[in-house]
């Protein structure tokens, strides 16, 4: 059987591709996939629910080597044009909620997986279920497929090497190889991950939770902030997670590897040192025969508070009238840049996305690799990665939209 297009990768960007390539044209499509049933990633999103979008879409929610490219492929294919061919195409109905995050009605991953699936049965795809792809290879006609399956075009959406057990175990990086020059491939990291710190007073909070604005430095001597995030943060025994934390792992991650030692500011009173200071003083006055951890346990919870004062030496002050104007600096500084250094991360099992992969400067605006006509890259196996909230299934509804628009040119 020789195919017009086989596609390698049955997760949320394949199966995206597939239906996109057959909403327009009847032709002769497969779909591979080592495992034994399709979207089995995609299952999991969301817990369980699948935050397919988000109606605040911007390249600087990425990472990525190429902004103005991401720009492009975000507009072209944005998240209502996907939400319509969910609703026009595929009949899955969404929802909103009030955060601008995107769901299918049903609340439920299992719709979407299903409703690809079935289209793609409706439309007579071919499933190669249970295949590991160990190599593509050109031929005269296309491609040949571990030897044996012929294609005039191939598209790669093997994922990323997260959540290894879902399949995208970072086979882009041998798949393309054959394909590939220097520069064209960033190497894999895990992102949306748990990040592990160096000061070990936090763990006996583990467990404990606050809402928090968070910046995250070069080193600790550096002001040079790499990302910055809010919202609740959850101390573990190893370090700090918490969709906040998540969102800015990536950027800790990378600037790890290039040698760097990243500290996490975390302002636990969401506000600046000028106006935190008036709030601790304040509390201070007002309960003067007060321990200050008794003073002061209005602003930040109290086991985190414990740590703040031991950090600055201060759990042994009776009265919160005894504390020296210096006293309330280090306090009020602690407070709003409580200090973690960031030592690692979970791994690549406990990571949503990846960050690495194909550069997207290595591919035209149809997610064709620029050295190999008929070769087309979408979704995670591309050095593009968001955070948190529908930003990585969006990136992949768009970039399968591209590679079946490119798939489709190629074989006219
Ligand atoms: C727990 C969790 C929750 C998430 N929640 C969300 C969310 O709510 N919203 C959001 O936007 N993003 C979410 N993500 C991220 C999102 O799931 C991924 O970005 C997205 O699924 C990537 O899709 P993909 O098609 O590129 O890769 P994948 O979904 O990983 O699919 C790749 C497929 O290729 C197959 N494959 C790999 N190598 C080979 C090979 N050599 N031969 C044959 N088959 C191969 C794999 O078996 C797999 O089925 C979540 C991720 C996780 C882990």
């Amino acid at each position: 059987m020789r195919y017009d297009v086989l596609i390698i990768g049955a997760g949320a960007s394949g199966l995206y591709c597939a239906c996109r390539i057959l909403s327009e044209s009847g032709v002769r499509l497969g779909i591979i996939d080592s495992n034994d049933s399709v979207g089995k990633k995609l299952l999991m999103t969301g817990a369980g629910r699948c935050n397919l979008t988000n109606y605040d879409m911007d390249p600087r929610y990425y990472m990525t080597d190429s902004p103005e490219m991401l720009a492009g492929l975000l507009r072209r294919h944005d998240e209502n044009a996907a939400l319509a061919f969910f609703r026009d195409e595929l009949g899955v109905l969404t929802a909103e909620r009030d955060d601008g995050l995107c769901y299918p009605a049903t609340f439920r991953a299992d719709t979407v997986v299903n409703a690809m699936r079935n289209y793609l049965i409706d439309n007579d795809a071919d499933f190669i279920l249970n295949t590991q792809v160990c190599s593509i290879s050109r031929d005269d006609g296309g491609f040949t497929v571990n030897g044996s399956l012929h294609s005039k075009t191939i598209v790669i959406a093997v994922g990323g090497a997260s959540y290894s057990l879902t399949g995208s175990n970072g086979s882009i990086i041998k798949l393309a190889a054959p394909f590939t020059g220097r520069g064209d491939l960033a190497p894999l990291y895990p992102a949306l991950v748990p990040l592990k710190t160096l000061e070990k007073d936090i763990t006996s909070i583990s467990g404990a939770r606050a809402y928090c604005d968070l910046k995250l430095y070069e080193d600790r001597r550096s002001d040079k902030v790499l990302a910055e995030s809010s919202g609740e943060i959850l101390f573990t025994k190893y370090g700090v997670s918490g969709i906040c934390v998540l969102d800015v792992s990536g950027y800790a991650v990378r600037a790890m590897a290039e040698g760097k030692r990243p500290v996490l500011s975390v302002n636990l009173l969401k506000m600046s040192f000028p106006k935190a200071r008036i709030e601790v003083e304040t509390n201070l006055l007002n309960f003067p025969d007060r321990s200050p951890s008794q003073a002061l346990n209005g602003l930040v919870r109290d086991d985190i508070l414990a740590i703040i004062l031991d950090r600055i030496n201060l759990t042994e002050v009776r009265h919160a009238s005894d504390l020296s104007r210096t006293d309330i600096d280090n306090i009020t500084e602690c407070m709003t840049s409580f200090k973690l250094t960031i030592t690692g991360s979970l791994s690549f099992d406990n990571a949503q996305v990846t960050n690495g992969g194909i550069m997207l400067s290595s591919v035209n605006d149809q997610m064709e690799l620029k050295s190999t006509r008929g070769l087309f890259i979408c979704g995670e196996a591309l050095n593009c990665n968001g955070i948190c909230g529908g930003y990585n299934l969006q990136f992949c509804w768009s970039s399968a939209s591209a590679a079946a628009r490119g798939v489709l040119s190629c074989l006219n």
